[in-house]
């Protein structure tokens, strides 16, 4: 297959991430759209087979030439140690950042927008393109933007649960001089390493990359849901912090704020996010189709990755603790000279420790991702190439169901919710996905010999304790 066809593939069988990295050369044809589904897609109607061909390499889920192995190998094998599930790594931490204000309004220990702080101000970039409030249109709650000071990096902190992209973004950069960090979720790193090898004056630009692990991308409608749920109008709310941490509950136990305008007043709300929908990583409610089909959780191909910790030591902390994956010398120096100068906390972690904090991510998004590939091939359908092969073996017929179950609920989530709006009545969309749950659920109830079974294992292990 020659790589045109697989650029239009990935578009018509809906493995578009809408990146934008196809869209970020100058003149080109290609628009980046935000569907009646709220995800950002790329369309090629305007594009020329000459242009299609050339932009299938840059395209993060076409996987022409390199996969997330082989740019990392060519960036990190030289440095680093090799790991099946994270790829390549030079060290391993739990960490937060214990000066200023960074962990406090971070996602989790704040390191993110530490390091970036840090990387100015040490003069080893000039910018930083990442995620932040988007001021300019009350629709679009968050998108990328260019960071140049140490006060527009901070107001970028924050995860966002919400479709992005950067077409534009990569545009303006190209016009800048100087050295910039991309902060992005894997593909979107993945993203910027195939524009770097495809355009060497672009590649000069790219200072560092840190990815952020990632579960998946949700479209727009999962904000606007939670906002309805709320009982506000989505058009009313001008931002929302999808991570604000309660003071006494466990790190993975958040709530989501939002500031409603209304009557020229501005509201504050807050609700714990386990009132408003339960589970929505792991039903994958609004989920993109691209992110079943990755196989990347640790931003394989960046300098380096944040995540939470999700581990029973640190997940009891309210204040949040990044998990650190380090692939590049320098970073690390940054790193070690902040923890000597006690300026951030860090621990030792083994990639084995770094996987358990991520174990349903790991097996959803690489153990079982043959089992989708499978289904896929089935049906006759077209995926691209990946490092796992499509497969049926190796896995239980209680997780096929499993998989099954959680690719019906992401479509459905879509629709059902289209369905909803269109009728101006939320309950449309209870009524479709919650039958749906309730069936998922029961999928990992264990029976009454396996729960007996279970209850006398737990009691024996219990007075072997206290013996
Ligand atoms: C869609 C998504 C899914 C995620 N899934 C997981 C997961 O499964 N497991 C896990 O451990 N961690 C996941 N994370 C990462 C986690 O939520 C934190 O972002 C990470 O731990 C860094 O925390 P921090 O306190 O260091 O970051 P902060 O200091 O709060 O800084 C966050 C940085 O990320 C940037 N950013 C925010 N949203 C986005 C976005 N959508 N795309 C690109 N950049 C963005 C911000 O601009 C900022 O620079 C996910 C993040 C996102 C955005």
């Amino acid at each position: 297959m020659n790589s045109q066809n697989k650029l239009l593939k990935v578009i018509e069988n809906d493995f578009c991430i809408g990146c934008g990295a196809c869209a970020s050369f100058p003149n080109s044809k290609i628009n980046i759209e935000l569907n009646e589904y709220g995800m950002y897609k790329a369309n090629l109607k305007k594009a020329n087979n000459e242009e299609l061909t050339k932009l299938s390499n840059v395209c993060p889920f076409a996987n022409t030439k390199d996969n997330e192995s082989t740019i990392g190998q060519e960036l990190f094998k030289n440095d680093c140690n090799y790991d099946e599930k994270i790829g390549y790594y030079l060290n391993t931490f739990a960490g937060y950042v214990k000066e200023d204000e960074f962990r406090r309004k971070g996602s989790s220990g704040g390191v993110a927008t530490w390091l970036l702080t840090e990387l100015l101000n040490l003069g080893y970039i000039d910018g930083v393109v990442h995620v932040k409030t988007n001021k300019k249109d009350k629709d679009v709650l968050f998108k990328y933007a260019i960071s140049k000071t140490s006060e527009e990096i901070r107001e970028g902190t924050k995860s966002r649960y919400y479709p992005i992209e950067m077409s534009q973004t990569i545009k303006e950069v190209r016009n800048l001089q100087g050295k910039y960090a991309f902060v992005g979720i894997p593909c979107f790193i993945k993203a910027i390493r195939l524009l770097s090898k495809e355009d060497n004056l672009f590649s000069k630009k790219v200072g560092f990359t840190i990815s952020l692990f990632c579960g998946h991308l949700k479209s727009k409608n999962y904000l606007d849901y939670l906002i309805r749920k709320m009982g506000m109008e989505p058009k009313n709310v001008i931002y929302a912090d999808f991570r604000k941490k309660v003071e006494g509950k466990p790190a993975s136990d958040y709530a989501l704020e939002v500031v409603e305008e209304k009557g020229g007043e501005q509201i504050i709300h807050t609700k714990m996010m386990k009132e408003l929908v339960s589970d929505p990583w792991g039903t994958g409610l609004f989920k993109y189709n691209a992110c079943d089909y990755c196989d990347d959780v640790a931003g394989e191909t960046a300098d380096v990755t944040l995540g939470d910790a999700w581990l029973p030591e640190y997940v009891k902390d309210s204040g949040g603790t990044n998990i650190i994956i380090i692939r590049n010398k320098k970073i690390l120096e940054v790193f070690q000279k902040a923890h000597e100068e006690n300026r951030i906390y860090l621990e030792n972690l083994t990639p084995k420790d770094i996987i358990s904090s991520q174990i349903g991510n790991f097996r959803h998004r690489q153990q079982e991702l043959g089992y989708r590939l499978f289904l896929l091939e089935q049906k006759g359908r077209w995926y691209p190439e990946k490092r796992i092969k499509p497969s049926s073996k190796n896995i239980s017929k209680k997780r096929c169901l499993i998989q099954e179950y959680r690719l019906k609920l992401a479509k459905t989530s879509h629709d059902a919710y289209l369905k909803a709006i269109n009728q101006n009545n939320i309950q449309v969309f209870e009524d479709i996905i919650n039958p749906l749950i309730k069936k998922y659920r029961k999928l990992y109830k264990k029976n009454f010999v396996i729960r007996a079974i279970s209850r006398i294992k737990r009691e024996l292990s219990s007075k072997g304790e206290n013996n």
